[in-house]
């Protein structure tokens, strides 16, 4: 027999093509009247556009939104939503953008409506991962769940191929964690199944065709389902590993996700193997790290941490990093499989297990 806890999170989700045009109106059901777009630099005309159609209700647009969400620019960001009286905000964009989202909720519990525009999944979660003087600190709190979100298929329409398939694989990453992590249960299972059936199905054809519109919702819909794994079920190695590289090496989010993913599953199979038989099931793989690797290449995603930037020397800091705070995982960290697993994902070799 099967015990477990299921404890969901509250969510309000719109989703399909052209559900945008739907923001006014949850910007009026949420009763904002001056509603700050965020986004990134590279996203500030997407912001505009949308600012622009919420007439009065706007407070315009900061599109300084940065990666690892650091402190300086959630200060600056502040002091723009203390002159402009802002009463609530909206995020276009990836979890960078989404970040800083949270990171306003959480000093001044504004409402937030998100539009995702990758496959992160941060908007549903009540994780906040802030960085400081380059240490970036993660913590929950409930502030910082968005009230609505937009998920619209449009937007994710100009992510380019490569970003795509490393965005989705973080994506599938929540899942796998999800179906062996210590507080997993039968939804969870269902929804990191099926999302991660419906990314892997989509994902190869997005890398063919970026405009393939059935393939793109497929995506979307497979990230919500993963972003609720990652709110609802505790991360393990895979994520804690990914979190030190990126910190110490500053790697790319989604791209150490993709490279480290495989061979993180490939030490815990052995202790997980039930839950990673079904993820192998559901890729039509051998394994879920042989499948997981494939799907990797097959989106052109870099296979080594050593082409992210990472040194060779960097593998036995990370092995100290890594064992050096504790946390529960399906299989107990051993220093030698540990330091195995960086240096296969560092010279970007298939997984052992
Ligand atoms: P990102 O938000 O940094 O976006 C990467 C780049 O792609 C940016 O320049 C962005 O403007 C651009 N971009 C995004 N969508 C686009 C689109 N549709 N078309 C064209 N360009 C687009 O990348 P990300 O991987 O979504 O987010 C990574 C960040 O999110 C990390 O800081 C990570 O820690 C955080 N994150 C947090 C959580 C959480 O639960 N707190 C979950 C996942 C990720």
């Amino acid at each position: 027999m099967r015990s477990f806890i299921y404890h969901g999170l509250p969510a309000r989700v719109i989703f399909g093509s052209g559900t945008l045009a739907q923001l006014p109106a949850e910007v009026e059901r949420l009763g904002l009247t001056r509603a700050l777009v965020l986004a990134t630099p590279q996203q500030v005309g997407q912001a505009e556009a949308i600012a622009r159609t919420l007439g009065a209700r706007s407070a315009g647009v900061y599109a300084k939104a940065t990666m690892h969400t650091p402190l300086d620019v959630t200060e600056d960001a502040m002091r723009v939503v203390a002159e402009r009286s802002v009463d609530g905000v909206i995020a276009v964009g990836g979890g960078s953008t989404t970040g800083l989202a949270k990171a306003i909720a959480l000093r001044a519990d504004l409402p937030q409506i998100v539009a995702p525009t990758t496959y992160a999944g941060s908007e549903m979660t009540t994780i906040i991962g802030e960085t400081k003087d380059g240490r970036k600190v993660t913590q929950k709190s409930l502030k910082v769940l968005p009230e609505t979100v937009i998920y619209d298929v449009d937007l994710t329409m100009t992510l380019p191929a490569g970003l795509s398939g490393v965005s989705g694989m973080n994506a599938i990453a929540h899942a796998v964690e999800a179906l062996y992590a210590q507080d997993a249960n039968p939804i969870m299972d269902l929804m990191a199944l099926e999302g991660i059936s419906a990314l892997s199905r989509a994902l190869p054809r997005i890398a063919a065709d970026t405009l393939d519109r059935e393939a793109r919702s497929d995506a979307l819909y497979g990230a919500w389902l993963c972003g609720i794994c990652l709110g609802a079920a505790g991360m393990a190695l895979h994520h804690k590993l990914c979190h030190t590289l990126g910190g110490a090496f500053d790697l790319p989010h989604a791209e150490t996700h993709t490279v480290v993913l495989p061979h993180a599953v490939a030490y815990n199979t052995p202790a997980a193997a039930l839950a990673m038989g079904k993820v192998a099931a559901v890729l039509g793989a051998g394994s879920a790290a042989q499948g997981l690797y494939d799907l990797a290449g097959r989106v052109g995603a870099k296979r080594g941490l050593r082409d992210l930037g990472m040194p060779e020397s960097g593998i036995d800091t990370a092995t100290d990093l890594a064992m050096a705070n504790p946390y529960w995982n399906p299989r107990p960290l051993e220093r030698a499989g540990i330091r195995d697993l960086i240096a296969r994902a560092w010279a970007g070799e298939p997984p052992v297990a």
